[in-house]
């Protein structure tokens, strides 16, 4: 994991926040190339959800909600962790995470093992956010930030029906910020308290909430292996029965094999109706779908398939990441799928000279309106290709004397270092071609 965050930092992917200020515990800024790739990880999703599906629409509803939201989700009562303190050094704990957690004072040790810890009996603390709306602060401004996207969805079911002409099997698809006041963040952008989560709530007829429940298991493990996760690296947990969450008939997490041990990456829930008919309870308004074919009315099953954009970002960076000794010198690379990849190609006039640039300059204007582009003349040739093999950039288009005599270029590939003449007027179908082809990550066999 300290390669990954120190490879970051330096190419401009993560930065630990208010860093001048001595930071944040835990929060994250993205830098250009942490956009790109966080990006292209939220597209990738968009696209496995919506665009290459008929049954499912997109969302974006507020951070602030009304407060009674949050009392008919469950969450004013109930989304709460354990939490520890400790009377001597004062940090506090997620109870449940103990095992995992160093002593402040003994790091060799779990809290409580340290010969001065002196624990305190597990409480339960409140992971919502509180704020408050408007000029005046008292008890009647108060609300929350959002701790999971997914409410917003509930809340819009009955405008979604009535304007989509959808009925069930169909979902409801919504990127966007969550927050939740962690007691014990860390892991890097593993757990922060400020996070993106990427999730859809598919409204079933409840006889069919199992075969759906499994199916979007399935296609949720192939959206990470299809962008390159190594399946061995990959797997599915279902959920103990004192694990579910009192509504859920089943959950499945999608965990990594991240440093840090097996991880979730993402959960599947089989919600039943619990959240359309609290929110109908709360609200006073009917959220049911009435089949004018049938006759038949009735509360939609929910299926939730719910990931973090943060933790799926990490784990495709971690799931990259490689080094290999070539020509005696350790080349470190992120062998994303190019799809996923901050930058696709990356224009390298080999001199600045002989119209080298000038010619790079044109190959570069025809590439960048189809794909994400670089264009970079400074420094040696080698300098500039360990440069984009550590940003991840799938390949590089070199100018040389040649090209201004043939118009023709070599095209070197990050993985196998192989070198191709390509004719400058062939390069942007032929990267575009490769770009649309299935992928394997290297890494694999
Ligand atoms: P955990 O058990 O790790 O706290 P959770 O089961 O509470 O996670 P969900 O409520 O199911 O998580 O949220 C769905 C997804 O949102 C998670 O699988 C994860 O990818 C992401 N996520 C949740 N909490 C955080 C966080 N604090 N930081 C980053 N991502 C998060």
């Amino acid at each position: 994991m300290d390669k990954i965050v120190a490879l970051c930092k330096r190419r401009g992917f993560i930065f630990p926040s208010s860093e001048i200020y001595g930071g944040l515990g835990s929060t994250y800024d993205y830098g250009h190339y942490g956009v790109l790739l966080k990006t292209n990880v939220k597209n990738e999703w968009w696209r496995a959800m919506v665009q290459e599906r008929d049954d499912i629409v997109a969302l974006d509803s507020a951070i602030l909600q009304h407060p009674r939201v949050w009392e008919a989700s469950g969450h004013l009562a109930g989304f709460t962790d354990p939490m520890v303190d400790c009377r001597t050094c004062k940090a506090r704990f997620r109870a449940d995470h103990i095992g995992e957690l160093q002593c402040p004072q003994k790091p060799s040790k779990h809290p409580g093992e340290g010969p001065d810890c002196d624990l305190t009996e597990a409480r339960d603390f409140n992971l919502m956010f509180e704020t408050t709306v408007g000029p005046v602060k008292d008890s009647g401004s108060i609300a929350y930030l959002r701790p999971e996207t997914a409410q917003g969805i509930f809340i819009n079911f009955k405008n979604v029906l009535q304007f989509s002409r959808k009925k069930p099997p169909f979902g409801i698809a919504q990127v966007g910020k969550s927050f939740r006041n962690e007691i014990t963040p860390g892991n890097f952008v593993f757990r922060t308290r400020e996070f993106e989560q990427m999730e859809m709530e598919f409204f079933v007829p409840p006889a069919e909430a199992d075969t759906w429940y499994r199916y979007w298991i399935d296609q949720r493990e192939r959206w990470y292996t299809q962008l390159g996760i190594r399946p061995d690296h990959l797997k599915i947990r279902p959920h103990d029965d004192d694990e579910l969450s009192h509504y859920s008939s089943g959950t499945s997490d999608v965990e990594y094999l991240f440093p840090i041990g097996w991880s979730e990456l993402e959960g599947i829930a089989n919600r039943g109706n619990f959240d359309l008919t609290r929110h109908a309870e709360f609200s006073g308004e009917k959220l049911e779908y009435f089949d004018q074919g049938t006759g038949e009315r009735y509360v939609p099953h929910v299926i939730e398939p719910a990931a973090g954009a943060d933790r799926a970002t990490l784990a495709f960076l971690v799931d990259a990441y490689d080094e290999e000794e070539v020509g005696g010198e350790l080349r470190t690379l992120l062998r994303l799928h190019p799809r996923l990849a901050p930058v696709k190609v990356a224009v390298l006039p080999l001199v600045k000279k002989d119209g080298q640039p000038e010619l790079a300059s044109e190959v570069h204007s025809a590439l960048r309106g189809r794909m994400h582009t670089e264009y970079d003349e400074g420094g040696s040739v080698g300098k500039r290709y360990r440069r984009q093999d550590e940003i991840g950039t799938p390949w590089c288009v070199t100018i040389d004397h040649r090209s201004i005599e043939d118009r023709t270029v070599t095209l070197r590939d990050r993985d196998t270092l192989a070198q191709d003449r390509v004719a400058i007027d062939e390069l942007p179908d032929l990267i575009a071609a490769r770009l649309a082809a299935d992928w394997t990550s290297p890494k694999i066999g």
